[in-house]
């Protein structure tokens, strides 16, 4: 199917239809080539509404799920956010079009040159990745505007709240190895606010304040 249309079905029957309103968010769909992140043997189901699997034990996550990650971030124009797992790179692209600066960390280095690469043949130039450990957060840069987590963790690593600005927003996959709930997590004056977005189930955040290594 051609990639555009394949982009409007994904984003009318996945998104739009599951409760995905923010006009700057679904734009942001439809422009980026997800077929773009996923080898040529999976481009044919690049627009389905599944994870992929991305080589390394890894996966990029199902459309509605990254968007829904991205939507409850709530990225304005000029924010700079931090996304922890690069993996194929599709996430920090949709963010790309959203703010102003997207720092992204994996722990896998060829994942990380691979998701590069296709950032530079798109021209998406906001997006730094490095490799490291994503659950120590990116001193160097904060405060941040929103951080994003996309592997599961066993708990919200304290240091990623103290690297957001006030009115930051921490999104986040917490509970057990196979199961976790996402969570949003604002820094507010008086403190922290908990919410509850869901469901969800992914690869494990592995590091120092994360699953262990
Ligand atoms: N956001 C990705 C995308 O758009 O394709 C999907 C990410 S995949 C579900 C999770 C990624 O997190 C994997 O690439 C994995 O190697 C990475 N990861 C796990 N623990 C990490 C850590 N401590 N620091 C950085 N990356 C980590």
């Amino acid at each position: 199917m051609d990639p555009v249309l394949a982009r409007q079905n994904m984003v009318k029957e996945q998104l739009r239809e599951r409760g995905i309103n923010d006009p700057r968010v679904l734009a942001s769909f439809l422009e980026v080539p997800r077929h773009k992140f996923v080898e040529d043997y999976l481009k044919y189901k690049a627009y389905e509404d599944y994870p992929l699997t991305i080589g390394y034990g890894q996966t990029i996550s199902q459309p509605y799920m990254v968007a829904l990650m991205t939507q409850s971030l709530m990225p304005q124009a000029g924010d700079k956010v931090l996304e922890i797992g690069t993996g194929s790179g599709y996430q920090a692209a949709i963010l790309s079009k959203l703010c102003r600066a997207v720092h992204s960390i994996e722990r896998i280095s060829a994942l990380a040159s691979r998701a590069r690469k296709i950032h530079d043949e798109l021209r998406y130039y906001n997006i730094y990745i490095r490799i490291g450990d994503g659950t120590q957060g990116f001193p160097k840069e904060a405060p941040f505007e929103g951080i994003i987590v996309t592997a599961g963790a066993p708990h919200v690593p304290e240091v990623l709240i103290d690297q957001l600005g006030v009115g930051g927003r921490l999104i986040i996959p917490v509970g057990s190895e196979t199961l976790q709930e996402l969570k949003r997590i604002t820094k507010t004056k008086e403190g922290v606010v908990e919410e509850s977005l869901g469901g969800c189930r992914f690869v494990k955040l592995i590091g120092k304040n994360g699953w262990g290594t």
